[in-house]
């Protein structure tokens, strides 16, 4: 049975119509003024409101052993939380560690979504060592359809590669024209100035930023900028949080190095006075790289307008009170990460378009689009076209609400961005045809989601 959403205004990169859209067979292959559709179709009134390409949120963690616990949600969980959001697809990082097989991992990371997922999804497979069998392993998840890497140049010991390993990863990924994104951060100093700082007495939350300054963010995005040059791969900054690394970026950018740049919602909204509050709420803001000094927020804001910076994911991440406390002697042990995969989309509108900081241009390409583009997915998922996917978010701009671990789906006990004032909202998602949210509720099919095949794109 086919679906159209009515009289609604299309909003795609560079084209704002009003008219309709008519989906079958999971895809849209009608799009105009007074649609004729045959009976029986589903009928959605969009009228006053825009109808936008399924949101793309290409930096999530669902399942992760992270600091001696696990990540709280499930497939199940992120994605009815995403949809609800307006979220149609995610990207996971794969990230088994130093010590785990990358093929046995990506295996497991697989069977964890697996039937699980209800919106779309894909990986980026984290590369955090490279021996022997690298290479021959990494061609074959290419091979599979997964085709970005990742690569942490913090978490010594851990997830982190040297320089080495990055080389010998950029390289590769040449050779198969796959991306790769990184975490860019020095391993050594961030090591260095936590121990330095434990050993003074520093142990709360508080001291979470100024171990990892700055400084050490710039140099790592520096570092990465140039050994992409140097091996003519392609990059992603993930999660560049300050105005210091987004300088490093734009200079690489400006000498043609091919790299694109990634912010993430709790560096545009949050500071780190946040994490400098006492004791748990300080601990549930501890992310890296850490929430930095207020005024870089302008900074970030103003590079998502001119398109500096490219995309705006989330580096949802979930752990809760509990997991948190376990940093309560030493801010070393706080597991990292803010959620925020079911609040994304609306907080960047609210914050975002409704503010005057993005027009609804932008808004639509660093949510969907542009990551769409960057990883492989575009035309089928990020924009509305005549054969994409039918992902589409029917969004209500006269929605009010608020922010809280109360209402939300994400499997956490607490919300980082309590309190916060949304003006606007989806009130039907569509999954490949699919009502699957509507108004703030899951309506649709669990474990609908599929794994994205995608094509190596950087030869
Ligand atoms: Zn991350």
């Amino acid at each position: 049975m086919g679906l159209v959403v009515r009289n609604g205004e299309i909003v795609t990169v560079g084209s704002r119509v009003k008219g309709d859209v008519y989906a079958e067979n999971e895809t849209v292959t009608r799009i105009g003024k007074n649609l004729e559709v045959p009976p029986g179709t589903e009928i959605i009134d969009a009228s006053g409101k825009f109808v936008f390409p399924g949101f793309i949120d290409p930096h999530v963690h669902i399942y992760l052993p992270f600091m001696a616990t696990f990540a709280k949600d499930t497939h199940e969980t992120a994605s009815i939380a995403a949809l609800i959001g307006g979220t149609t697809t995610y990207i996971e990082m794969c990230c088994p560690n130093r010590t785990d097989d990358a093929l046995a991992g990506y295996e497991l990371w697989k069977s964890k979504a697996n039937g699980k997922s209800a919106c779309d999804y894909a990986f980026h497979m984290s590369v955090t060592k490279f021996g022997e069998e690298t290479e021959s392993q990494l061609r074959e998840i290419v091979a599979d359809g997964t085709s970005s890497f990742k690569i942490f140049l913090a978490y010594k010991n851990f997830f982190g590669v040297d320089d080495g390993e990055m080389y010998q990863t950029l390289t590769l990924a040449k050779k198969l024209g796959v991306i790769v994104t990184a975490h860019c951060e020095n391993a050594e100093l961030v090591a260095r100035l936590q121990a330095q700082l434990i050993a003074e007495g520093k142990t709360g939350p508080e001291w979470h930023e100024p171990s990892r300054p700055e400084s050490v963010e710039a140099e790592g995005t520096g570092r990465f900028a140039t050994f992409l040059e140097n091996t003519g791969a392609t990059g992603y900054v993930v999660h560049l949080s300050c105005e210091r690394a987004l300088n490093a970026g734009v200079a690489a950018k400006e000498r043609g190095v091919r790299l694109s740049v990634e912010a993430v919602l709790p560096h545009l909204l949050l500071d780190k006075s946040f994490a400098e509050r006492p004791g748990v709420e300080g601990m549930k803001h501890v992310m890296s790289p850490p929430l930095r000094a207020k005024k870089n927020q302008d900074v970030l804001w103003n590079a998502l307008s001119r398109g500096l910076v490219d995309t705006v994911g989330t580096d949802h991440c979930p752990f809760d009170v509990e997991q948190k406390l376990l940093g309560t002697d030493a801010f070393t042990n706080i597991p990292n990460g803010i959620p925020g995969i079911e609040d994304r989309v609306n907080l960047l509108y609210s914050f975002g378009v409704q503010k005057g900081r993005i027009d609804l241009d932008r808004f639509v390409d660093i949510a969907s689009t542009r990551a769409a583009k960057l990883f492989g997915l575009y035309p089928r998922k990020g924009t509305i076209e005549v054969g994409s996917d039918a992902d589409l978010v029917v969004f209500d701009t006269n929605y009010r609400g608020i922010v809280s671990a109360k209402t939300q789906h994400v499997n956490n006990d607490y919300n980082g961005f309590e309190g916060m004032a949304i003006e606007g909202r989806p009130s039907v998602v569509t999954v490949r045809g699919k009502v699957q949210a509507r108004d703030g509720k899951f309506v649709g099919e669990r474990g609908r989601g599929r794994l994205l095949k995608r094509e190596p794109a950087y030869f």
